[in-house]
This record gives structure tokens, sequence and C-alpha cells, in this order.
């Protein structure tokens, strides 16, 4: 092992000695190459004199033989040799295998024996669950032979057999939904079968990775010859590839894949289509949807209505038309007072109402002020539901809690400590996935974890010796990072120098340049060069690489994300600092913050715009958040301006003119990448708290609208884009969720819903519109319960919604973690948080959501106990503990249209209450008095926006799903009756249990097995 890395870091110095140009970089680094979006691809291995995993992964190959050997090829340069030996094989770590529904396989290979039995490859859990690759057949020669095999089935499929000594492109597609295993060779259908009945999660253990066998060039089956071949640019995907995307693969791989037109592919994998003209779902019976008229001031992009009151046939009540705008992409429409008029269209109508836009004076807006505030987590206790029995929240948030209270701490800081060149302490584990020794993103799991830590202590207040457990947790983590922060930039007993300017921080011992070399032998661990105050689990070089342009990669000239992960450890240290008083969390922060501040306030404007701009390099998470959090807590200026220096200016404010952007209601998201940017707006309206400015509060405002009306999924997720092709964007253009969304490889990032939560919570104590609650409640219910594993705290990274789904659960040992799997420790630890808010003169209560619950409002001497057992049942008893004046604000929610009725102490109170507002009860309360709340759940379709058929069923605010026998390709047709839906769905006696046409509906939030959140209705 050690010789293949030495040869390696002596070509990275070749490397770094040049200017790296746009040429290498498209080669060598760019993740999206040939349009299959990064999170697509699980391991890509060039083989070019290394076993390295190429992509950010590092799900580098193991060798089992005595030595690796490559060969210079005329073709492909450098290649690898497979001498068809017994121990001459590779392994590829079982973690790759996870959160995969369909696989595919493609690589270059060149056979130099005709010898049957060839094993290419072999995955699977043993000898009877596997999935094989004989390219030279199994027995008889000169078949191509690949099967899936598990214990009751088998399915195979051939091709004509490789040639010898002959270069072949190899592609192997395993499509679960659409039954199908396919072999392409040379960019041809070679060999399918259309019936492939098993399951990839029948050939793997599910519960245990470890499991699980990856061998490239030798079968489980020790008769069988290991491969005798040379090998080239094998790549390893968790997606079905479209042919396309084969083709795309093959194309730019003959051709040397720099051309900058071959990286984005089009959209590839087509969903069903229906004719464009044909009205559908109420649309079809739609009459009249009226014009209207907007008023804006100059400047702004006119917040045009989603939706319109439309008038339907006869006495059809049907629900409002979702109208689709032209969506402008700057704001020259409005620069002067005027009027004009846009048309909008109704999907497959001839409909075309218009919108009269006024454009006036600008009058200064004033943006609300802060009213509310949350109740800290120790405030609101989640309880058992009206029978007893646990809530989903109570399951979901000791899932979580109680794994936590099991892990080690030093497995979260053990990439720390490796980075300050620390002895481990004894029996200290690491975390594997993104906090492996080598992936540039390690520590962004210890950020989530002091947050997660920190909520757990604060809401763990039911049982005494758990929240000592978790004090003990944060102690030891601070004090820990606490010392290895002082090391840095300090003088070094052993060394005659060191660098305390973080502006002047030299390069690696013995390097030649900064890299992001993070291997045992590569990593540099001279912390006394790094600075005063700083603290990550790596070095400082990925920060200053960034600053010199680095883009996103697995190489060494590349980085992932460093101010991404910063921001995770930075806001669980405040987290930490707020829950417990830890000065010591506070001072890490501040001493991190002075050495962001002392880098990036010595850039030229135009580098911090190009660094932010930069896909995934340029991810800072909520850095801006942070720094204007800490300078709310410390009164430091720096920390303010720190928080510009993130201004993201391109999406902010259009340019550094500040001419449109979101500022200025003009989308400027479409096709970014939804989890890089939203954490950026939560940044934006916390920057509105700390400095009043204006601006940072519209960003937030019209982001949160537009997102929410223009790129959301029925289950409260905003990416997943098909076209750009990657499922972690945003849809190319606003309100195209089918014709450009609905991605392959998955939607909804949870992590991105979970910001976008954060983000609404915040917008709502500015402003409390009703539908920031209800959006609230959409993403919570239906998305963050909805992600979690039946038994453990595995959770979702992306949720599939296209026909016959199925969740993938990461991370239950909280072992290693993605991104999803932080903000899950983070979400389930604070499920209670918006149940209730309070204004911050404390006149007025909110009840936001309907959660068995007690709330302790001891500054006001008022406790409220929420008994239900909700959504189970439509009502909810608030029982108040206390004496004076309050005013309770209580939501209505918009689903409520059959009513929502009122009753305090028995008696029904006459009281308006429209859907999708607040109501006040104003009242001098005292102890006993109780509040009765009924709210009828009733059925309703949430159609996509471009495709009315596609909708998801709700009860409530309860999304229902159908829960399928087996995978398919096409939306499930079902008929509803359109007088009223509910005729056509019976209850099956079970709570949110429903059967239409013989098909089982029950909530999303409880569906382990495959279903699907969309179907195609049709209304009769
Ligand atoms: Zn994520």
């Amino acid at each position: 092992m050690k010789s293949i890395f030495k040869n390696l870091s002596l070509l990275l110095i070749i490397c770094l000695s040049f200017d790296i140009t746009n040429h290498a970089r498209a080669q060598e680094g760019d993740q999206i190459l040939d349009g299959i979006g990064e999170t697509a691809l699980i391991a890509r291995y060039t083989f070019k004199g290394n076993i390295r995993d190429w992509s950010r992964n590092n799900f580098h190959l193991n060798f089992q033989g005595s030595s690796i050997k490559y060969e210079e090829d005329e073709k492909f340069g450098e290649v690898l040799a497979l001498s068809g030996v017994t121990n001459d094989y590779f392994t590829i770590p079982s973690d790759a295998i996870a959160d995969m529904e369909s696989m595919s396989i493609s690589t270059w290979i060149y056979p130099r024996s005709k010898q049957s039995g060839q094993t290419l490859l072999e995955f699977g859990k043993n000898p009877k669950n596997k999935l094989a690759v004989n390219p030279l057949g199994v027995k008889d020669e000169g078949i191509f032979h690949a099967s899936l095999q598990s214990e009751e089935k088998q399915t195979e499929v051939k091709a004509s057999g490789l040639p010898i000594n002959k270069w072949s492109h190899i592609t192997i597609v395993i499509n679960i939904p659409a039954k199908s295993y396919a072999i392409y060779i040379n960019n041809k259908l070679a060999g399918e079968s259309k019936d492939l009945s098993i399951e990839l999660g029948q050939i793997f253990d599910q519960d245990d990775n470890e499991k699980n066998v990856l061998n490239i060039g030798k079968s489980f089956d020790p008769i069988l010859p290991n491969l005798n071949a040379l090998l080239h640019d094998f790549r390893f995907y968790r997606i079905a590839l479209s042919e396309n995307q084969v083709n795309s693969i093959f194309q730019n791989s003959t051709k040397g894949a720099s051309q900058e037109g071959t990286r984005i592919a089009k959209k590839t994998d087509e969903l069903p289509t229906f004719p464009s003209s044909h009205p559908q779902l109420y649309n079809e019976y739609l009459i009249e949807v009226p014009d209207i008229e907007v008023e804006t001031s100059i400047g702004n992009l006119p917040r045009l209505p989603n939706m319109i009151e439309g008038k339907y046939q006869g006495q059809l009540n049907g629900p409002k038309v979702k109208v689709i705008w032209p969506a402008d992409k700057d704001n020259q429409a409005v620069l002067q007072a005027s009027t004009y008029t846009i048309t909008g269209k109704v999907p497959g109508t001839s409909f075309a109402p218009k919108a009269k836009i006024i454009v006036k004076e600008s009058k200064n807006i004033t943006p609300p002020v802060k009213k509310l505030a949350s109740f800290a987590l120790d405030q609101v206790t989640l309880q058992t539901d009206k029978n007893g029995s646990d809530t989903k929240f109570i399951e979901n948030r000791d899932k979580f809690v109680t794994t936590l209270a099991e892990t080690d701490p030093d497995s979260f800081l053990y990439m720390f400590r490796n980075a300050f060149g620390q002895t481990q302490p004894t029996n200290a584990k690491p975390l594997g996935v993104w906090d492996s020794q080598e992936t540039k993103l390690r520590g962004h799991a210890t950020g989530h974890y002091l947050t997660a830590i920190a909520q757990a202590y604060a809401g763990s207040g039911y049982d005494k010796e758990l929240q000592a457990v978790f004090f003990k947790k944060m102690d030891y983590m601070v004090n820990t990072l606490y010392d290895l922060a002082q090391l840095s930039g300090n003088k070094h007993p052993d060394h005659p120098t060191f660098e305390s300017d973080p502006t002047a921080i030299p390069y690696g011992p013995g390097k030649s340049g900064f890299d992001s070399d993070l291997s045992e032998e590569g990593i540099r661990t001279d912390y006394w060069n790094w600075g005063k105050g700083y603290i990550s689990a790596y070095p400082p070089d990925q920060f200053i690489m960034l600053e010199q342009g680095a883009s996103y990669g697995g190489q060494q000239h590349q980085v992932w994300a460093p101010y991404y992960t910063l921001h995770k450890i930075l806001a669980g240290l405040i987290d930490i600092y707020e829950a417990t008083g830890n000065k010591k969390a506070l001072d890490i922060a501040i001493g991190m913050s002075d050495w962001v501040y002392a880098r990036l306030s010595q850039l030229p404007n135009e580098t911090l715009v190009n660094m932010w701009s930069t896909y995934i390099a340029g991810e800072y998470g909520g850095m801006n958040e942070s720094m204007a959090r800490l300078y709310r807590l410390t009164a430091n200026e720096n920390y303010m301006t720190t928080a510009k220096l993130f201004d993201n200016v391109r999406m902010f404010f259009g340019d550094e003119q500040h001419s449109h952007g979101l500022a200025k209601n003009v989308d400027t998201f479409r096709s970014l990448h939804a989890n890089q940017h939203i954490p950026q707006i939560v940044g934006s309206i916390e920057m509105y708290r700390a400095s009043s400015e204006p601006e940072y509060f519209q960003i937030a405002d019209n982001f949160w609208y537009k997102a929410v009306n223009e790129y959301m999924y029925s289950i409260g997720g905003v990416a997943g884009a098909r076209n750009p092709a990657n499922a972690e964007c945003f849809i190319a253009e606003p309100s195209t969720l089918f014709e450009n969304g609905f991605s392959s490889g998955g939607q909804n990032e949870t992590c991105a819903t979970y910001n976008m939560l954060k983000l609404t919570n915040e917008l709502f104590l500015f402003d409390q519109r009703a539908e920031l609650m209800d959006y609230y409640e959409r993403g919570l219910y239906n998305h963050i319960l909805a992600s979690v594993a039946k038994d453990n705290p595995g959770n979702t990274y992306h949720v599939p919604l296209r026909p016959a789904s199925i969740k993938h659960f990461g991370n239950p040992r909280m072992t290693g973690f993605t991104c999803c799997n932080g903000t899950a420790i983070e979400s389930s630890t604070k499920l209670q948080n918006a149940i209730y808010f309070k204004s911050i003169d404390n006149k007025e209560l909110y009840v936001n959501l309907f959660v068995a619950s007690t709330l302790d409002w001891a500054e006001q001497n008022f406790s409220i106990q929420q008994s239900t057992s909700f959504p189970k049942e439509d009502q909810t008893l608030l029982t108040v503990k206390g004496n004076g004046k309050l005013d309770i604000k209580i939501r209505v929610p918009s689903w409520a249209t059959k009513g929502f009725k009122v009753s305090i102490n028995g008696k029904l109170q006459k009281l308006e209450t429209k859907p999708g507002t607040y109501l006040t009860i104003s009242r001098k309360w005292k102890t006993g008095d109780t509040i009765k709340l009924e709210m009828p759940f009733q059925f309703h379709l949430d159609p996509v926006m471009d495709q009315q058929n596609i909708a998801s069923l709700f009860y409530g605010p309860i999304l229902l799903a159908a829960q399928e026998p087996e995978a398919r390709t096409d939306w499930r047709k079902l008929t509803l009756d359109v007088s009223d839906i509910s005729h056509t769905i019976k209850s099956n006696g079970n709570p949110l249990e429903f059967i239409i046409d013989g098909v089982l509906f029950k909530p999303f939030y409880e569906s382990y097995e495959r279903h699907s959140v969309y179907l195609d209705f049709n209304l009769k």
C-alpha cells in the first residue's frame, strides 16, 4: 500500500507545480461529468497508478494480493492489470451499497484469456444471494453471462462474449422499477431480461453492511477462476443509467471527456407523458378563470398569487386553480412606474388569465419586526396520546435520543485529534462515510452532533439521568475541542517557528503548495502554523485552496465545502453555549470566527463572489447565520461584517450593484443546488434579525414564497431535478416539477427540508402568516417524521417519489453520517420546538401545531397541557394552568375546510374561523380552563403544478401513500368521484388507513414498504 501513496504524492506535486487549467479540471474532477449528478455516483476507479476512488466518497479499493500491477496501454495510458491468480482481486468497501434501489456499473475491460468462469464482479451477502458478471461465460465459452440470484429466484442475461485482447466498454444496468437487467457492450444493448423480480434488498444484508461482499475480479465460488484482464475506468452508480447516460459515458470516455459541452447531459430518463392539451383533474370542469390585478413597487417583481378562485361547471365546488405565470430573470419590467399585463396558463387548458401589474413609486417598505420567540426546548415536553400510547413524535425522539446517549464522543473527536497529530484514546473508533480519514468533509458530523447533544440535553428534562449523560458528553467534547484550538498558531516546544497570523499560513512541512491530502501519510499536522484560533477536523488548506479557486471533487487539488463543515461546528458550539452557558464553547467559536474574519476580510469582493458561486466547493451552509448569531451574542461588529462577506451576491442581489436578485423578488435560484442555498437564506433572516437591514428580510421572504409555491413536492421537499440532471438541484424553471423534476436518483434531500422548516420557523417569528405554519406542518409530518426507519434512528437521504418507491434508511447506529444523517440527529431532538411560540411582550401565546405536549411557561406562571391523539383524531384539548390575561392565538389550518369549532369550558364559541388564519381568544384565564378544538379532516388532492392528474392524496394534514405490492414504472391510475372524492374512499377500520379500489393507503410516515406518494387520478 505504501508504495502506491508515494507514487501518488509524486504525481500530486507534479500536478500542483502547473497551473490547474479548466481543461484539467473537467477531465479529472468535475463530478457532474457525463451529466450524471454526483449523488448518483457511488465510486469511480480510474486506475491511474492507484486504486483510489475518484469520487468524493473515498471508497478506495482494497487489494487482496501482494502487489498491484499497472500496465502502460496505447489507448488509455496507465491501466490496471489483473493476472487471474488466486489473490489478485479487489473489494469495494461494503458501505458503498447504502441507499440504493437500482444499480449500474460500467467499465472498460481487455480480457486476456478465453477461459470461461472468469468473474468481473460478484456482489452480495453470500453465494446464494448475489449479483454476478462473467464476461466470458460461466460454463459456455464465448457467452457473456450476468445474473442476479436470491435463494428463491434467479435472473440471467446473456450476450455474445467479449473478444480477447481487445478493449470493450461494458455497462450493466439493473433497473428494479422497470424489472430490467441489461448489458450494454460498446454502447449497444447486447442483452436484456425484462422480468427481473429480485430486489437488491434481497441480495444484500440490509441491517449490517459489513456482511456484504463486493468483489472485483473474483467469485464467491473458489472453483471459478479470477479475472485475467486489463481494466480502465470502473464506475459504480446507485441509479439505473438511462440509454442516454450510457451513451454519454461511452462517448466521453472515448474522446477524453474534456469538452465542456458534454458535461451536462439533457434530462434522460423520461416519465410517462400526457397530452399537454388535455385538461386534467378539476381543470376538466373549469369554465372560467378570472383576470387579476397586482400592485408592486418600482424595482420589485410582483408577488403573483399561486392559486386563483375559478368557476366550475354546475354545482361543482372545485379547488382554487393553479396558474403558472411567466417568471422573469431580472427586474427590467418594473424599473419605472407603469402598468403592464402578463398572461398565465392553466395546465392542460386554453385558459389564459391575465395579471395586470401596477408598478408604483416605491413606498419605503418596512419589513416586520420580530414579534415572537420560541420557547426553550426544556419548556415543551412531548406527551403520550389520549390512550397513553407513544405518538410518532415520541417514537422518533426516543429512537434518536437513546442511540445518541450510547454514542462515544471519541468517535466524533477522532478526526480532530487526527488533524492535530494527537494520539487517540484507547478504543476510539473513527466514524465512517463522510467523516472517514480521507473524506474532505470530515468533522461535519461532529458539528451536527454538538447541536444534537445540546438539544437532547435541553429536551430530556423528563429523565434526569439521561440529561446528565448528555451534559457529560457536551463537557467532554467542548473541553477536547478547546484544548486543540488552543494549540493552533501557538508556540510549540519542539519547533522553533510558529505562525499565529491566519493570513500567513505556510505550506505543510515538505510540501510545495496547499493540498487536501488527508491520508494518514499525507496529512499535515503542523498546527502551530495554522493561525490562532483554528479548529477543524482537517488542516487549513481547504479554506485557502477555495480562495485560490479550487473546485469541488475528490482529488487532492480539490476541496469539498470547507465552510459548510465549519458552519456545522460553529453552530454546534453556539448551541451548546446557548443551552448550557458553557463559556469555553463560545470561546472556541469566537477564536475560529476571528480566524475566518482575518482571512475573508482581506479578499477582493470578486474573489468572494466567485467562491460562493462555486458548485459545492463554495457551499458554506449557514456561515452567515452563525456569524450573525455570534454578533448578537458578543456585539463584536467584525462578526456582522463577516456575515456579510458570505453574501451570495448573485442569488441575493443579482449582481454587485444589487440590481435585482431575491431581494427584489427575482428568481435567481433555478437549477441551483438546493441544500447549498437554503441555509444561506436561513442566514439571511438571521442577518435581518441582527442588522434590521430590510433586504435580508426580503430575500428570505421572497425565497420562501417561491420555493413553496413553485418548487415543492407534496411531502414538503423542494429539490430533485431531472433538468438539470441532478437530484439535489432545484428544477431549471419554476412551476415545472413534472417537466423537469422527479429525478430518477430520488428527490427531496431530507436535509433540505430540515432547512426549509428552520427558515419557515424563523420567518414566522417576524411575520405570523398562517401559510408558513401550514407549510411547517406539512414538512414536519410528511417528510421529517416520514424520514426515519421503523425501529431505529436510521434515516433517509433522498426520499424517492416516483411510482412504487421505497425509502432507504442509513446510519442506524450513528457510525457514519451523510449531510442528511447529520441533520436528522438535529431534527429528531427538537421535534417539540414549533408547537408553541410566545410574543416577546409575553402577552400572546401561539398554538401552532396539534401535538400531545405540555408547555411550561414558568416566567408567566402559565402552563398548557395539550391532550390529543392527533392526527389519529381530528380534535385536541388544551387545559390551562395559571391565572391571568393572555391572548391565545390558535392556528386554523388551511386544510380545515369542513369547519373549525372552538369550545371553552365546554361551551361552543361564536368565532370567525377562516381556514389559513390564526384566531385569537382574549380572556382572563384561570386554572382548569379548557379549550377544545375540533377540525374535521377531509380528503383533498394535491396535484403537481404542471400535471394535475399526478397528485397526492391528503387526509387533513396527512399525506396518504398507496401501498404497492411491487416495483413499477407507471403511476397507478385511480378514479375518484368528482362531486366528493370521499365517496370513493373507504376506511379499513384503522385510523388514517383507507382503501380505494382495493388499494391500501396509509400515512406516508407509516410507510416502510413499497408505496406511491403520487398517483394518476381521474375524476368522474
Ligand atoms: Zn442531505
